[in-house]
């Protein structure tokens, strides 16, 4: 029976639990034995059964819609060095782990990769230095590693959604549409941050659903010598065809083309010194991760935590590791540090002042 181990890291997202759940149980379903590992990689590294506990059918019971991460996450630095590394390796060993599943962002299935990659280094280190029996060696020689992408940002390549981005993007739009009311009824302007990091696709999307009457975002930087101008005209355009409300959102990765962050004091500042409206700015903050998952999240979470542990099934030492996506409404594998690679080229090619070269490789084109 093959011993199989799920964990949460980086920044919680409404779905996790769902994925959670549906990959114990789909362990469970395929006559492998599922285990949790606690509080991310932080766990991995502290070990024993308090964080690398074995679990069955009902302790995942009512997680589909919960949420957060019921088995907690972390920011490990530890985990970042080779030395937090090699305890994390004789841990899982110790707990007799075959294989893990790790849902996060990008940092996480960065960490996964590389883990995966050292692993033979890490396992013959223990081995030379009788800290693990040969016996032990010969039977955990590799590890298989599986990723799911758990994020609000949605901004990981080659997936069309990451699980928890559209929960965010209707809290976002539920708590827009709350400010709507009261800025019809003060006939006063919203400067509304939300998160994302270094991705717009929040902005984006939520521009779109909620008729913003502007965006700030990292992929499509305002102009030093002309967003101020073309706000006001925008904004001016709309209040002058009957509009009581102005909406402006700000990714809180916004730039400039200079690479400085757009604040929404800088948006505040046009919108109330040059344009004369009573200006208010919110910052959504955390509540946004917060409440029950979508149901969209809840079906991919479910579809992709199937994938992931037939994936893991499935996988030789040979295999690359597989990240589970979702492509055109299809539950995909994709190459897991590759994707890795081309959402880290999102980020060079921003820093590098390529932002067409950005777009294109988050798919993104804008028409007039
Ligand atoms: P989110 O997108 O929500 O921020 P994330 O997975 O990108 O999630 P990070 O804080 O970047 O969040 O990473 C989570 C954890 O993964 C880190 O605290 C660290 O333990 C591990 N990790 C990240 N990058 C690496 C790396 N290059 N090498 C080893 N471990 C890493």
């Amino acid at each position: 029976q093959k011993a199989i181990a799920v964990m949460t890291s980086g920044g919680d997202a409404p779905g996790m639990n769902a994925n959670v759940r549906s990959i114990v149980r789909t362990i469970i379903n395929k006559n492998c034995r599922a285990y949790v590992v606690m509080e991310g990689y932080e766990g991995l590294v502290r070990g024993g059964k308090d964080y690398i506990k074995e679990c069955n059918w009902e302790f995942v019971r009512g997680w589909l819609s919960e949420g957060g991460t019921n088995i907690g996450t972390a920011r490990c630095m530890e985990f970042r060095e080779r030395k937090g590394r090699l305890t994390a390796c004789k841990n899982l060993i110790d707990a007799g782990i075959d294989a893990l599943i790790v849902c996060g962002g990008d940092g996480s299935l960065t960490g996964a990769d590389l883990f995966r990659s050292e692993w033979p280094s890490l396992i013959k280190e223990l081995k030379d230095t009788a800290i693990i029996s040969t016996e032990k060696y010969d039977r955990y020689k590799h590890l298989n590693i599986c990723g799911t992408v758990g994020s609000i940002d949605n901004d990981m390549s080659t997936t069309d959604a990451t699980i928890g981005a559209y929960s965010a993007l209707d809290r976002i739009c539920t708590a827009i549409d709350y400010i709507e009311a009261t800025a019809y009824s003060h006939s006063r302007a919203f400067v509304v941050e939300v998160m994302g990091r270094n991705c717009g696709w929040l902005a984006l999307m939520a521009g779109i659903a909620t008729s913003a009457d502007y965006i700030f975002i990292p992929e499509k930087p305002a102009q030093t010598n002309s967003w101020e101008d073309q706000m006001s005209e925008i904004v001016t355009r709309h209040r002058a065809n009957g509009k009581r409300t102005t909406i402006v959102i700000v990714a809180e990765g916004a730039i400039d083309n200079n690479l400085n962050p757009i604040t929404c004091d800088d948006v505040h500042k046009v919108l109330s010194g040059r344009l004369n409206l009573d200006t208010r700015i919110t910052i959504l903050g955390h509540v946004q991760r917060g409440g029950t998952a979508v149901a969209y999240d809840r079906v991919i979470a479910t579809l992709q935590g199937v994938e992931a542990v037939n994936a893991i099934i499935e996988s030789t030492p040979e295999t690359p590791s597989p990240l589970i996506a979702i492509n055109e409404n299809k539950i995909t594998r994709k190459p897991l540090m590759e994707s890795v690679a081309l959402t880290k080229s999102v980020a060079d090619a921003i820093a590098a002042k390529d932002f067409e070269k950005a777009m294109s490789l988050r798919d993104v084109e804008f028409k007039e």
